[in-house]
């Protein structure tokens, strides 16, 4: 799960070289992950989810909701057949962004160890929502620098939009 904003910085605030290896390994598997799509620019969370669950293996359906203001923003749901993200629907649309890309990184976690998330989880080891958040970043990081090259080669007329709007849901995109 994603919880409130600020209350789970303290992952941040250093770790032991044996978390920070791990760390590296999530950011490089991440990587190689991503280098192994085609989503389309500017990078859409819905497409990228679309195509993630190709490699994954189980399709990734998203489902906006309005979750109690003082709960988890973001709720990972483990079916039979394809795995569910509800996120937040009263919040902006780089946090819903932000909330998916959390979820997905369980999943990326989660198959990286060769394990699948059982049944509806909101709540997740220490370890677990750091993996999630390492994954996140390398995505949004990955988002950016793709964006980067975009312009570099000026293809970005079309997209006069910033980073995170390049990173918002629509389902128009993919
Ligand atoms: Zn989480």
């Amino acid at each position: 799960m994603l919880g409130i904003w600020g209350r789970q910085t303290w992952w941040w605030s250093g770790g032991s070289r044996k978390l920070r290896v791990r760390d590296s390994k999530l950011r490089a598997h991440s990587r190689q992950l991503l280098r192994g799509l085609t989503p389309c620019l500017p990078l859409s969370v819905t497409a990228l989810c679309e195509e993630l669950g190709g490699v994954l293996g189980r399709p990734i359906t998203l489902m906006e909701w309005e979750l109690p203001a003082d709960g988890p923003f973001g709720v990972l749901i483990s079916r039979d057949d394809e795995d569910v993200i509800v996120y937040q629907a009263t919040t902006t649309k780089a946090h819903q962004a932000h909330i998916v890309l959390h979820e997905v990184g369980h999943l990326i976690a989660f198959a990286f160890d060769g394990r699948r998330p059982s049944g509806e989880h909101s709540c997740y080891s220490d370890e677990d929502e750091r993996d999630a958040e390492v994954i996140a970043s390398t995505i949004m990081d990955q988002a950016i620098s793709m964006r980067r090259r975009v312009r570099t080669h000026k293809l970005d007329d079309p997209f006069q939009h910033s980073v995170y709007n390049s990173l918002v849901l629509t389902s128009e995109a993919a």
